[in-house]
């Protein structure tokens, strides 16, 4: 009986089946990487359990092309699959629906969906036109087989395999005008393939290689020979020596081994001897991997305890703030037997963990120091994750990470590092200037930071929901407190002293009754002493900013916590000379512009006007009265 796929397998089946995709050939790489970790699974159960009956030299992959039936077989001795886990494993996409969040246009020609998710078995079907994968389960005396055409479906039916493994035979499809499947028939262009992606794959990858060679102890007489070798070297990229290595190669591992699709900014090959003794490749990739920002993504570095795989994604190698890092590490001093629960807890985990942090953290100073530009390609996509880092765990690892951080600067139009900002403060000035905001672009408009500019003060401009919150948590940086240019102080003698500082008596009425006016949407109606050229502006009392209390809002329970928000007036423009006017000779012209100031103020912040109706007709007015 024909069975369906799941409808999302069926999509991405008629994606692999049409393929316009110019690497066809990792399809071998992806069905070699699943034979490997079938192997991968049987040893460790043999490691573990004793009554596991193992013979390490039966463990291979074997390669057959049969040209006159156009049938390539990938077979190995792993252990199996059962009826039940081929329906599981083989019928429906591992990462099911994840790939449904692309707009069908992106997915054309599959290019993409290869690109980012790696799509496994599913990979044959650019090659093939059926697939037939006979699999018989450690310990399972019954062999199934499962076929399948494609979008069609597949069949699952018993049949009879005398070992343990797994055969996957794919019926190679026919050329056509612009494709040539025939290649991948061809011994010389499989062997190839292979040494290109899977050479490292710690099982033999055995395959019949015939051709012409010197007779043993002849120098002239050839002799025509076809025999089985071993066509990879099989010593695992971590444990040969770097100077052996290209950066290709450490490239193809990252691909080969689905870390990702792009290519790292770095990678980090290295030992070390001490109380601890491991090897690690560590990458640090350019991209975000499309659920990095969400509950799906994983964060961990494969786990092998002397050359054994012991876990895929040990998460506690690596602290949250640097989640993206991808790779490896070997360790001899870790038992096999650990279970997950107890690795959390163990001392030598523990320290190559301590040990590696410190190492990335290295690494990306390096970078920083070395090579700025590849750094920022780094920071775009990942500087979100590092200043959540500085902000969470109340603020321990800000020491770790200050340094590694960026923030655009209004001064040097590009991104600036706390260190590079504090060398070239003023002369007496003590703070770190920043503004917050959705855009560089807005933020360059921004009343409050208009005469800091002028007097030549750079400022920070923050436009992550996360910053305000990182530097707040850092309160300083090298002895230098943060200041927002829309705070209540900004810590500027020069700007005490200008005249208008202290409003005079009759000043100071005009701004109680705009606060009478105004009620609790302000805490306070002042006279600027930031404001240059334009009219109002809002600044913040206490700790909570404005831009915060924007975050904080579209945040479950953070609708409550509000700004003291302060509107500040220029006392030099026309427009209190209006309301000096206004006051005595007409009240409710006074209150018009009160609240027509407000809501402008409102606005320039990015805030929504509490009542537009209401604004629209004091504009109105004013346009009529004109
Ligand atoms: P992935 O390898 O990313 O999980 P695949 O689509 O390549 O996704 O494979 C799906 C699953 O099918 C694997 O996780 C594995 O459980 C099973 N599988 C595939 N090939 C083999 C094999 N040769 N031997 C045993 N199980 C296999």
């Amino acid at each position: 009986m024909k069975k369906q796929f799941q409808a999302e397998s069926k999509r991405l089946l008629d994606l692999m089946i049409n393929s316009i995709y110019t690497h066809k050939e990792i399809f071998l790489r992806e069905l070699i990487s699943n034979a490997s970790d079938a192997l991968d699974k049987l040893y460790y159960k043999a490691l573990t359990d004793k009554s596991v009956n193992f013979d390490k030299s039966q463990c291979y992959i074997r390669i057959t092309a049969d040209k006159a039936n156009r049938l390539l077989t990938i077979a190995d001795t792993g252990i199996g699959m059962t009826a039940a886990e081929m329906e599981e494993n083989l019928g429906t996409i591992a990462h099911s629906g994840s790939w449904l969040f692309k707009k069908e246009n992106e997915l054309k020609d599959g290019y993409d969906i290869i690109g980012q998710f790696g799509v496994g078995f599913y990979s044959a079907f650019m090659v093939a036109d059926t697939v037939t994968v006979i699999s018989r389960a450690y310990g399972s005396d019954q062999a199934y087989r499962w076929e399948s055409q494609g979008a069609d479906g597949y069949t699952i039916e018993p049949c009879t395999k005398d070992t343990v493994g797994t055969e996957v035979i794919l019926k190679i499809k026919p050329n056509t005008e612009d494709e040539n499947y025939d290649e991948f028939l061809e011994e010389y262009r499989l062997r190839a393939i292979v040494k290109k992606y899977s050479d490292f794959i710690r099982y033999p990858i055995r395959m019949n290689v015939s051709g012409r060679r010197l007779k043993e102890g002849s120098d002239n007489e050839y002799e025509e020979y076809s025999e089985e070798q071993t066509i990879n070297s099989m010593v695992p990229i971590w444990r040969k020596n770097k100077n052996e290595l290209t950066e290709e190669d450490y490239l193809n591992f990252y691909s080969e081994k689905h870390y990702g699709f792009d290519k790292p900014v770095k990678y980090i090959h290295f030992s070390v001897d001490g109380a601890v003794s491991y090897t690690a490749i560590l990458y640090i990739p350019e991209r975000i991997p499309f659920d990095y920002y969400t509950r799906e993504y994983e964060k961990g570095l494969e786990l092998y305890s002397s050359g054994v795989l012991i876990m895929n994604k040990c998460p506690d190698l690596l602290p949250d703030y640097f989640s993206f890092v991808k790779g490896l590490v070997d360790s001899e001093d870790l038992s096999l037997n650990i279970s997950r629960e107890m690795l959390q807890h163990d001392r030598q985990l523990k320290l190559i963990a301590k040990n590696l942090k410190n190492k990335i953290k290295n690494e990306l100073l390096d970078l920083l120091k070395h090579d700025r530009e590849k750094y920022e390609r780094f920071y775009k996509s990942f500087g979100r994750q590092l200043k959540f880092g500085v902000y969470s765990d109340f603020g321990s690892n800000k020491e770790m990470l200050q340094d590694l951080l960026l923030f655009y600067s209004s001064k040097e139009k590009k991104l600036v590092t706390l260190d590079e900002y504090v060398s070239r403060m003023k002369e007496g000035q003590k703070y770190i200037y920043y503004a917050a905001g959705d855009s560089v672009e807005h933020l360059e408009k921004l009343p409050q930071a208009e005469l800091l500019i002028d007097k030549g003060y750079e400022i920070l401009y923050l436009t992550e929901d996360v910053d305000e919150f990182a530097l707040k948590m850092m309160t300083a940086y090298k002895e230098k407190e943060f200041k927002s240019v829309s705070g209540n102080d900004l810590g500027i003698e020069e700007l005490e002293n200008k005249e208008q500082s202290a409003p005079d008596a009759s000043d100071q009425a005009i701004l109680n009754k705009m606060k009478e006016i105004l009620g609790d949407k302000v805490a306070e109606v002042r006279i600027s002493k930031r404001l240059k050229s334009h009219p109002v502006c809002l600044t913040n009392k206490g700790e909570i900013s404005i831009e915060m209390e924007k975050v904080l809002k579209a945040m479950p329970n953070g609708e409550h916590i509000k700004a003291d928000k302060v509107l500040e007036i220029n006392g030099n423009h026309e427009i209190f000379k209006a309301l000096k006017e206004a006051v005595e000779k007409d009240p409710a012209k006074f209150t018009l512009f009160t609240n027509l100031l407000y809501n402008q103020a409102l606005l320039i912040e990015g805030l929504p006007v509490d009542d537009p109706v209401a604004f629209t007709n004091d504009i109105c007015k004013v346009m009529v009265a004109s």
